[in-house]
């Protein structure tokens, strides 16, 4: 039987992704498509290895491989300039960025007399389908793969790309996603549809199954069909493919700079006004009297709604068009934060916990005492004190937060993984609800394979009328 990967049947990229340690790391860091510290590809003719001068990288020899590859023997150490396919160059991602991406979670029916589980919650425990626990090591297509715990009775499985012929009863065939994909799907499940539905994401593989992304009509970034070969190919640009897009390292630390960056001014983000730098031909609206503009009059409080309203790209032709807009409230931005990137779900997470930080802190330092300590401490960091200890919401400068997280999505792996992923995961989600109208509209033409699954969907099909 020929070799096969699997791959998540969410964001389509391969389980059998390997790292490159560096010449820096210990024999942990890397592992090949099997998870196994020893990559078993040929080592020696490795092209970066044609001018190790220029890739920085070499080559060690194992005396005693622990797998019966003779190439093995030849264990391969990535410089900056590695070109060696057994895995990304460890100088371009991460142990910690990779984590758990070589592993998988299935979606499949529950054994038949399966009793229900200790801590059962939601929609799982209602519905014949569940989520198992993650893969021990990368899953493998045609023999069983070992599941951490137990769950269902179910310990180990083999997962599936698509129903195959051969997998007749939904009982057999296990989908397989990783971890941090389905966790996204639950978010974004939660968002849209107030449930995560568990039997619509198994009907609509079972409807509309894909052998190139798992599920037909998916918009995935193109080069993941030229990566998806016999073997995944580790092209180098493409690190952020399997980078985990929940668990990403730094990224809280990362944001709490831009929350306590100290406001300045009365809630409102000041611009530059350009007018005072260029000439009235550089900038048009500069040529505007306010008495024609019919915004200036409006109160803040409306032009606040109406900013929400619109886009950011409209925002900024409003700002063009209107000086009534050149001051933004910083609040706006924490609109536009939640409307235009859902994914960061930590926004405010993150500023309770800093929130909470500072709390405890003070509390420490100071407990019940600090008029005592008040005379040697500035006004402005007194009153700072003083707000945190009662427990008063931070003034946030959302701007900056919003500027923070537009860099963090363009430089980080995780975060770039997690955009395409979310948007991934509403395709999916649109075309379960879809699915789900159709059905209720008793469109007995419709077909949900298999007809247990239909059943348990509350459809009829058309030859169960008949
Ligand atoms: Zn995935
Ligand atoms: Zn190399």
């Amino acid at each position: 039987m020929g070799y096969t990967e699997l791959f998540c049947q969410l964001c389509a990229v391969s389980f059998n992704i390997g790292r490159v340690r560096t010449t820096y790391e210990p024999l942990e860091d890397g592992w090949d498509s099997t998870g196994s510290p020893y990559h078993a590809r040929d080592a020696t003719s490795s092209r970066c290895m044609s001018n190790p001068s220029d890739s920085g990288c070499k080559n060690i020899v194992i005396k005693t491989p622990p797998n019966v590859h003779h190439e093995s023997r030849y264990q391969h150490l990535a410089g900056p300039g590695c070109t060696f396919e057994g895995g990304y160059n460890g100088h371009r991602i991460g142990v910690r960025e990779m984590r758990g991406m070589n592993c998988a979670r299935y979606i499949l029916k529950k054994p038949r007399g399966a009793l229900s589980e200790d801590g059962d919650e939601g929609e799982e425990k209602l519905s014949q389908y569940f989520v198992s626990a993650v893969t021990t090591s990368p899953p493998d297509a045609f023999t069983p793969t070992r599941l951490e715990y137990v769950r269902y009775g179910v310990s180990q499985v083999i997962g599936r790309n698509y129903p195959s012929p051969g997998c007749q009863d939904d009982e057999e065939c296990a989908i397989p996603v990783h971890d941090a994909c389905w966790k996204i799907f639950e978010k974004v499940s939660i968002r849209k549809s107030g449930r995560v539905d568990l039997e619509g994401f198994a009907a609509l593989w079972w409807r509309e199954p894909c052998r190139a992304s798992g599920i037909q009509g998916l918009k995935h970034d193109s080069v993941i069909r030229e990566l998806r070969e016999k073997w995944w190919i580790h092209r180098r640009g493409t690190e952020y493919l399997a980078a985990n897009p929940v668990d990403i390292p730094g990224f809280k630390l990362m944001m709490q700079e831009a929350y306590t960056e100290v406001p300045k001014g009365d809630g409102v983000f000041l611009v530059k006004d350009s007018c005072k730098r260029s000439s009235s031909l550089e900038a048009p609206y500069c040529g505007y009297e306010d008495e024609v503009d019919p915004f200036m009059t409006l109160p803040s409080e409306l032009k606040s709604k109406v900013l929400v309203q619109l886009s950011s790209k409209d925002v900024s032709s409003l700002r063009l068009a209107s000086r009534a807009f050149k001051q933004l409230p910083k609040r706006f931005f924490r609109q536009l934060i939640l409307d235009e990137t859902p994914w960061f779900w930590e926004v405010d997470q993150v500023k309770s916990e800093i929130e909470e930080y500072y709390q405890a802190t003070f509390q420490e330092n100071y407990g019940n005492d600090l008029e005592m300590f008040s005379e040697g401490i500035p006004p402005a960091w007194l009153s700072f004190v003083n707000e945190r200890m009662q427990r008063k919401p931070m003034d946030t400068n959302w701007h900056q937060v919003y500027k923070q997280l537009k860099t963090m999505e363009r430089g980080t792996l995780g975060l770039r993984n997690r955009v395409r992923i979310w948007k991934i995961a509403e395709d999916v989600i649109s075309k379960i609800k879809e699915m789900r109208c159709r059905l209720e509209a008793g469109q007995t033409e419709f077909r949900v394979f298999p007809p247990e699954l239909a059943q348990i969907m509350g459809h009829i099909q058309k030859q169960d009328v008949l």
